[in-house]
């Protein structure tokens, strides 16, 4: 890290941002406003990276394509769109040069710090999946308690225009993802939680190890609570590692009944036992399972953690209880879409690793499974195994998909499967009616592909958009042979 504190002065200092994407072109932008000398590189040189290059060169604002990999001469800062991978030349290149590296993450946490700023702490949440949910309710519970507050992140308004906005926020709710994680060396939330880990980026993180320890940053100089899943000791290991604030306590959330210092369930009762007087003897209720919408074991769990940072900034319980029961999912999430012939096709399309498709296909007793994808350098052995005697069927598309048929062939060989080659805009439809075809009365066709959405649509959206299409389309009264 230079002597100079870039908080404090941006002006003068020579920045290179990597990448010309949307959270590129904002950051170059806000760098440019406090007078940084700003270069942005990028390794592609197409039409429309030329024309966004000449809007960005009018306003003042270097840019260079065609090359993504040398750092500017007299650059004293990185700072990097999430998508670049670590083992980028670039970053080798700030290495060697002991120029520091953040991402958008790091930046506007900086800048919250800067002159005439508020500086709203952070509630910072985690994990492989669920961290959008979970920032969303934990937003919910806040505003029940009248505070001014924005759920932020990968989410709603971008974490850099929240934090240089006017408005007064108390504190923020903010999901961080692993690549922002890896690029945030100074982020220091007040309270903050990992939901659960399994692998799932490996492909750009190099292994579990390195994709654990980014993760685990987000705990690094917590000043309350550092929230961890009872369930998945790997969240815990986390916080013995961290380097927190003196008195800061480690607080678990269990679906079971829950030890003093921890959150769990009891009789239906979503309970806090660690944000109480006298917590070997009490526990005070929060709201009732029946309170979550969907009531599924793993968003029982979102809202635990989410109840659990609400209470680590010390909003009443009754707050959490509203919030929860004000909270409603996002779209593609084990979302129902129609009932046709008997037969419930349902939209999970935001499965985009085997543990997300793990929690909905344990939500259903005869699914037929769409699945497939981009992979992410995952395996499927143990996501089919333990589904095998829940599917009726499997049909599968994408670029992975022989990795999901391997896996059945080994774990559930009789189960029937279709493998579908085309991955054009029309294979979603082919892949809709082979489960129409392939269900029974009763079944419920779920599409949880466990795999990245890139090779075939625009992203998660568009795939779970293409499916409820095609399952409208489907000819009312049903399947093929029910
Ligand atoms: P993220 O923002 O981490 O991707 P989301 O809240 O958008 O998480 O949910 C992503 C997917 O993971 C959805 O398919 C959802 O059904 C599933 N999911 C949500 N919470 C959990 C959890 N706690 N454990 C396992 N799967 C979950």
């Amino acid at each position: 890290m230079t002597a100079r504190d870039p908080a404090e002065d941006f002006s003068g200092r020579a920045v290179a941002v990597a990448g010309l994407g949307v959270s590129g072109v904002s950051a170059a932008r806000v760098l440019a406003g406090l007078g940084a000398e700003v270069t942005v590189v990028d390794g592609g040189d197409a039409e429309a990276q030329r024309a966004r290059a000449g809007e960005l060169e009018a306003e003042g604002i270097a840019v260079r394509l065609g090359d993504g990999d040398t750092l500017p001469p007299g650059t004293d800062l990185v700072v990097t769109s999430p998508g670049w991978k670590p083992d980028s030349p670039l970053f080798a290149a700030a290495a060697a040069a002991d120029v520091p590296v953040w991402g958008d993450v790091e930046l506007a946490w900086r800048l919250r710090r800067g002159p005439g700023r508020h500086g709203a702490p952070w509630l910072a949440v985690t994990g492989t999946n669920g961290k959008t949910t979970t920032v969303r309710m934990l937003a919910a519970v806040l505003a029940a308690a009248g505070l001014r507050t924005a759920a932020v992140g990968n989410i709603g308004t971008p974490l850099l225009d929240v934090v240089l906005s006017d408005e007064p926020y108390d504190v923020l709710a903010v999901e961080l993802s692993s690549y922002q994680l890896h690029w945030a060396p100074g982020v220091r939330a007040h309270s903050a939680a990992v939901l659960n880990l399994a692998p799932d980026h490996l492909d750009w993180h190099g292994s579990m190890e390195a994709y654990a320890a980014d993760k685990g940053r987000i705990y690094e100089g917590n000043e309350v609570a550092c929230v961890y899943n009872a369930a998945d000791p790997a969240t815990e290991d986390l916080v013995r590692k961290a380097d927190v604030v003196e008195g800061c306590r480690a607080v678990g959330f269990t679906l079971g009944s829950p030890r003093p210092s921890e959150f769990g369930v009891v009789d239906g009762i979503l309970v806090d036992r660690a944000f109480v007087a006298d917590r070997q003897r009490n526990a005070q209720e929060l709201a009732e399972v029946s309170d979550v919408t969907p009531a599924a074991p793993h968003n029982i769990a979102n809202a635990l953690a989410a109840a659990a940072l609400a209470r680590a900034w010390g909003v009443p319980p009754g707050a959490v209880r509203d919030g929860l029961r004000s909270f409603r999912p996002e779209a593609h999430r084990i979302e129902h879409v129609a009932e046709v012939g008997g037969v419930s096709y349902v939209d999970d399309s935001k499965a985009t690793n085997t543990h997300a498709a793990q929690a909905s296909l344990a939500s259903y007793d005869s699914i037929v499974w769409i699945a497939g994808g981009l992979a992410k350098g995952a395996t499927f052995d143990d996501l089919v195994a333990g589904a095998a005697d829940r599917l009726r069927a499997a049909v599968l598309i994408g670029a992975d998909r022989a990795l999901v048929a391997d896996a059945l062939a080994r774990h559930a060989p009789d189960v029937p499967v279709v493998d579908l080659e085309r991955t054009d805009t029309g294979a979603m439809a082919a892949a809709v009616e082979e489960a129409a075809r392939l269900a029974r009365p009763g079944d419920t066709v779920l599409m949880a592909p466990a795999c990245a959405s890139m090779d075939m649509f625009t992203n998660y959206n568009r795939r779970g958009e293409a499916f409820a299409e095609a399952v409208r389309a489907l000819p009312s009264g049903g399947t093929a042979d029910g």
